[in-house]
């Protein structure tokens, strides 16, 4: 599977809700998904950033390549008010790290791929990939936010 990388309009065009069950596109999709983003030693991908316009996400922060977690439908419900700034990278933005101001946890409700409805908090890097993945799944790349260098 080939990433689509900036500035391709591909990354900011709408995505759509999944229905379930799951297509066996979608299945073979998210197969290939997990593995795409291990062979770019991703802990993040998006759909779309795979050309598949619909709201999937998958991730593994354990650095293991064996704790990929996928969502389906995800909607962020809750947000910390305290922030933390860190510098990220993204496979469609390829060598840029860019500092980034994000939420240190998140509350998020998704769908496994079995279509049952699932509620997470995350934390710390696993709460900063949840936000950039479904910030690209909203056609947002870190590369839009503004950096903090000089302010
Ligand atoms: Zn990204």
């Amino acid at each position: 599977m080939q990433i689509v990388e900036h500035p391709d309009i591909f990354l900011r065009e709408p995505t759509s809700e999944v229905k379930f069950p799951l297509s066996p596109e979608d299945q073979v999709i998210i197969d290939q998904m997990i593995d795409t983003m291990y062979r770019n030693n991703g802990i993040g991908l998006a759909a779309n950033q795979v050309g598949y316009a619909r709201r999937i996400f998958v991730m593994d922060t354990t650095s293991s390549q064996a704790g990929a977690m996928i969502f389906i439908n995800p909607v962020i419900e809750k947000l910390a008010k305290e922030k933390l700034t860190e510098e990220e990278g993204c496979l469609s933005c390829p060598k840029k790290l860019i500092e980034v101001k994000r939420p240190i946890y998140v509350g998020l409700k998704y769908f496994c791929r079995h279509g049952e409805e699932q509620y997470k908090t995350f934390y710390y890097l696993s709460s900063r990939v949840v936000q950039h993945e479904v910030d690209h799944l909203n056609n947002k790349l870190i590369i839009d936010k503004p950096t903090l260098k000089g302010v």
